[in-house]
């Protein structure tokens, strides 16, 4: 694998350097998983000897949060790399096999969803135990803790603002961590590929009507912290996979109801402090998610 990403990489292309991207965001994820580990509370079920209150972490479905549609496509396009030979990375036309060909695995659910789980957590004190300790029970564990950190909360406007920071910082994390937007120049892989954009036009999609968006600093920093803007994904990275969806992210999920997702994932160009404002005003009183 190894010697075609080395390949990969010298063909230098935009759609070339996006499976790199690819490739390190995936790895990012392995290395961030073994770090989890030194440091989760999860204790096996061979080992356990506790009388508490426990949570069967192999019960739950997360299957729809971990396995989401951009992770499967992300996963289905190195899979192509695996799949094609080496000899066909410097052929016309590889890139668009890696990306575009190939079968997205399944997901199969089985369990108690876990957006459902996270809902009833409550602050208690819970043993969370599971057979293994792998990417899935992390990951349920992980969930399961930002839920009761919610459920801590007195106030509602504290609990929606804390929310909203952690799938913020998430996505931050992982859409911008990942450089998926690919800037040269200020102009994005987008505008460089004109998709959508006139070739003239620079700073991806915070080019906002005929001047680039007012909440935009000289360091490419948005000030404003907008969920939606945060969320979106334009179409050129969406059909190479890219793109979040507000009911695949654990805490919304749980949390908000319907209509507060939709507001979420539409209201463009605002600021978090607005937004929230919104949010809070559709908050249901006892916290539970009714869809
Ligand atoms: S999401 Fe926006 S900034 Fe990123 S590549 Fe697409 S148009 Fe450009
Ligand atoms: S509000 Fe949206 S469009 Fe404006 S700078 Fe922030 S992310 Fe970009």
């Amino acid at each position: 694998m190894e010697e075609k990403i080395e390949l990969i990489k010298k063909l230098n292309v935009d759609d070339s350097n996006f499976i790199i991207r690819v490739y390190e965001a995936l790895q990012k994820n392995q290395i961030a998983i073994e770090e989890k580990k030194k440091t989760t509370t999860i204790v096996l079920k061979k080992n356990l000897k506790t009388k508490e209150p426990t949570i069967d972490l192999d019960k739950i479905d997360a299957s729809p949060y971990l396995y989401t549609n951009m992770r499967r496509s992300l996963e289905r396009i190195i899979k192509q790399v695996k799949i094609l030979d080496k000899s066909e990375i410097e052929k016309p036309g590889y890139t668009q096999k890696v990306l575009f060909e190939g079968e997205e695995q399944e997901i199969t659910r089985e369990g108690t969803d876990l957006a459902e789980v996270m809902k009833v957590i409550q602050n208690q004190k819970i043993t969370l135990i599971a057979e293994e300790i792998n990417e899935e029970s992390l990951f349920k564990e992980e969930q399961i803790k930002y839920a009761e950190e919610i459920f801590a909360i007195k106030s509602i406007e504290e609990r929606n603002k804390r929310i909203y920071e952690i799938v913020y910082e998430y996505l931050k994390k992982d859409f911008v961590g990942n450089d998926y937007c690919d800037f040269k120049d200020d102009r994005c892989v987008s505008q460089r590929n004109n998709e959508r954009y006139p070739k003239s036009k620079k700073n991806g999609c915070c080019f906002n009507g005929l001047t680039k968006c007012g909440k935009l600093r000289e360091n490419g920093e948005c000030v404003v912290k907008c969920m939606a803007c945060r969320l979106y994904a334009c179409p050129y990275l969406t059909k190479r996979g890219i793109g979040y969806w507000a009911y695949e992210i654990p805490l919304l999920k749980a949390f908000f109801s319907k209509k507060q997702r939709g507001y979420l994932v539409n209201t463009f160009f605002k600021k978090e402090e607005s937004i929230l404002k919104r949010v809070n005003r559709y908050s249901r009183k006892n916290h539970i998610n009714i869809n």
